[in-house]
């Protein structure tokens, strides 16, 4: 049997009633590295609450005894947000328990979920009365929507329905010194003064916890047409998307490019997986067109434009998915794109973005720039084309004597983000900060943001209690 919690453990489990509050190594042991294995950390112990109210009471008294707490959801984040430091000083919360789905509304397209509902449970818990919840992601089956909210998390239908803020009509928070701020509206337009609860969207667990949301919904996508595309290179990409756009009256809903390097990875790592076009192209885009309109002609629309683009040299060759299965093929081939580059070995992984027209030339300088300067590594830059987000990674290269990648980490990611600055871009396009990249943050953010977010942050939780060290630097 564990031992009870003992000093302030034991007060903490005493006001939260029993079960909440553990120390068990086992329980605790999978939950203390982050996805990529990049942290390990220790911590105080697990808190597992099953209301909003026992969150509340823990912060309340986190606060009193400026216990740092770190918030996590399905621990998917690509950047340690969810793992404590190594002192064990700190408490985890996780909200994998506050997992219901408190109303579902379909006349007025939302839904409120609690922060642990997994995002496939969203997805299902709206597609069960003919809704649609456009979040996508290849974690969807573990990450939670409240890590999504604090994440600002991206995925593959930005383009047609926008970030994860822009899915959030209202926000249950419970803030560092235990208050409950409920703002759980439905409501399409409230001009009510600022806008707090986008402060708590994409703020990784550092001004609060996310308890609840009120989410939008969408009609069901019942048309599809699905295309695996061949291009001569990511400035006929860029082409085809804006003629898509408005070719197909825009219901262009992702737009995925990658290259040879990265339909090879998964070819060789992921079992089942197979070529969908016969001929060889240095770079392939995987396109999707929906209308919540039954019936409608999406794949005859989406063959005439390819077509168009076919004479005019954009493209080179392209199929499209001719049944559920086709699309799902098209689909598992850029959802293993991770998975299949982890299988293959370390790799540097850059999440950037660019204005959508910059996105040729940013990649023609940055592939030089690597091709030059690390002849150890393979670029496998793939991503949301559409928005202008590229996943620039960087494999290291199969030869064994060649010099490990990671020693040269920090050299190689100040580069490609000092190019990315220089193109106007973001260096964490949708991954966030969390521990990894607080160091870019204070490089790159212009002084007065860097200045407000700190202010922010003072003014809302001056004990320093919430998930410290993860986005800003102690000041
Ligand atoms: C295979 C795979 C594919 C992915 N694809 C994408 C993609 O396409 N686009 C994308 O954006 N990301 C992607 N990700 C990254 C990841 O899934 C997202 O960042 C996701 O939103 C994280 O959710 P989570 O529940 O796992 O959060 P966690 O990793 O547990 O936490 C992330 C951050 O949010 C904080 N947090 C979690 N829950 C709460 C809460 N309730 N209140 C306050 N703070 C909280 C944590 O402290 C941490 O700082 C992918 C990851 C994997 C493994």
């Amino acid at each position: 049997m564990m031992p009870a919690p003992a000093g302030p453990l034991a007060t903490l489990a005493t006001l939260v009633g029993p079960g909440v509050i553990s120390t068990d190594p086992a329980e605790l042991e999978p939950l203390l590295t982050d996805h990529r294995g990049l942290y390990r950390g220790k911590a105080l112990a697990l808190a597992t609450p099953r209301s909003v109210e026992q969150v509340s009471r823990i912060l309340a008294f986190c606060n009193t005894m400026r216990i740092g707490v770190v918030p996590q959801g399905g621990n998917t984040g690509y950047c340690g947000g969810a793992t404590p430091d190594e002192t064990g000083s700190q408490l985890l919360l996780s909200l994998r328990r506050l997992a219901a789905i408190r109303s579902v509304d379909p006349l007025n397209y939302s839904l409120v979920a609690e922060a642990g509902c997994l995002l496939a449970q969203v997805q299902r818990s709206a597609a069960a009365v003919d809704r649609f919840f456009p979040l996508s992601l290849g974690s969807e089956g573990s990450c939670q929507i409240g890590g999504n909210l604090s994440t600002n998390a991206g995925g593959t239908q930005v383009l047609r329905y926008g970030m994860a803020r822009d899915l959030v009509l209202g926000l249950e928070v419970v803030l560092p010194d235990g208050r409950l701020l409920s703002s759980l509206s439905s409501l399409r337009k409230d001009n009510t003064g600022y806008d707090l609860r986008s402060l708590f969207i994409g703020a990784e667990g550092t001004l609060g916890v996310i308890t609840a949301a009120s989410l939008k919904l969408y009609p069901q996508p019942e048309s599809t047409a699905t295309a695996f595309i061949a291009v001569p290179d990511p400035h006929s990409a860029v082409g085809l998307l804006a003629r898509l756009r408005s070719a197909t009256g825009d219901q262009l809903s992702s737009f995925e490019l990658m290259p040879r390097l990265a339909l090879e990875l998964v070819l060789q790592h992921i079992h089942g997986t197979r070529a969908p076009l016969a001929t060889g192209s240095p770079w392939y885009l995987l396109c999707e067109v929906t209308s919540s309109r039954p019936g409608e002609p999406l794949d005859a629309l989406l063959e005439q434009a390819l077509a168009t683009a076919l004479e005019d040299g954009l493209v080179t060759d392209a199929a499209l998915a001719r049944s559920e299965s086709d699309r799902q093929a098209f689909w598992r081939i850029r959802e293993s794109i991770p998975e299949a580059q982890r299988r293959d070995g370390a790799s540097l992984k850059h999440d950037v973005s660019v204005p959508v027209a910059s996105l040729p030339e940013f990649l023609m300088q940055a592939s030089a720039w690597v091709a030059q300067h690390v002849p150890e590594g393979r670029l496998v830059a793939y991503g949301h084309v559409g928005d202008g987000n590229l996943h620039f990674n960087i494999n290291q290269a199969a030869d064994s004597a060649a010099p490990r990648l990671a020693a040269r980490e920090a050299e190689i990611r100040r580069a490609i983000h000092d190019l990315v600055r220089g193109f106007d871009g973001s260096f964490s396009a949708e991954h966030g900060i969390g521990r990894l990249k607080v160091g870019e943050l204070a490089r790159y953010a212009p002084p007065v943001e860097l200045a407000l977010m700190h202010a922010i942050k003072r003014s809302l939780d001056p004990n320093g209690i919430m998930n410290p060290g993860k986005v800003l630097n102690h000041e």
